[in-house]
């Protein structure tokens, strides 16, 4: 089974279009969402509308809960709460309904989906260096997790730092963002695994950051949320 695994949209249709375009070029069989549909672009509504046609299995993110539920964003910083009140003025009723009905985590083909980490879920942890994914190993049983989040793509065996994935050890994979890469590239991010296989490939497209940015200024957004796209951080 092919699975793609998509991440942290936030409200970017632009790279969103990208990537469903991509993967439908790809041969893929499942198509697995991690979280953040929303929060952050311009386009909360449409992602929604795709994700929930394209997607067989949708988990809810940080930014998803305090769209629905701004008092959620109580942490947020000034610019992303910002977003999340636009965002929960903008999303339809039916769309806010969905979120709400979304899971924290999903298990297909002995494979452990989750936003931010196995362990706790809804306490939105950051599984930034080899210290904390070590911690976060003991917290799900299969042999690979694939997280979002950070929007930074990463791989990581109970060895440290892993270059590729391989049958016989245990990972845990972050697939990056599509919509809002931090990595220091702006190319939009998401995994595709096979799980028979085992082959793993993390993707990177450049895609119309210039209209997505500039529907973030239309909309009145704050302008921090179109600059960091050209610069991917
Ligand atoms: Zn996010």
């Amino acid at each position: 089974m092919r699975f793609a695994i998509i991440s942290d949209i936030h409200s970017n249709l632009e790279a969103l279009v990208k990537t469903f375009e991509i993967i439908d070029q790809s041969g893929v069989d499942r198509i697995v969402c991690l979280g953040d549909v929303v929060g952050y672009g311009a386009n909360p509504n449409e992602c929604v509308d795709l994700v929930r046609n394209r997607c067989s299995n949708v988990l809810l993110g940080n930014h998803d809960a305090a769209a629905i539920d701004l008092s959620a964003s109580e942490f947020f910083n000034y610019h992303a709460r910002a977003a999340a009140i636009w965002t929960n003025r903008e999303l339809t009723e039916k769309n806010k309904g969905y979120l709400r009905g979304l899971a924290m985590s999903a298990l297909e083909e002995k494979i452990f989906f989750v936003h931010a980490s196995p362990c706790e879920p809804a306490d939105w942890e950051y599984i930034i260096d080899e210290e904390e994914a070590q911690g976060a190993f003991g917290c799900f049983s299969e042999e690979i997790c694939f997280v979002g989040h950070t929007h930074v793509p990463a791989c990581f065996s109970e060895n440290g730092q892993a270059s590729a994935v391989e049958k016989g050890q245990r990972y845990l994979v972050n697939v990056g963002s599509v919509g809002q890469p931090r990595d220091g590239n702006p190319k939009l991010s998401f995994g595709i695994f096979d799980s028979g296989t085992w082959d793993y490939q993390n993707v990177r497209s450049a895609y119309d950051t210039a209209a997505a940015a500039g529907k973030i200024r239309e909309a009145g957004l704050p302008v921090q949320l179109a600059e960091r796209l050209f610069r991917g951080v």
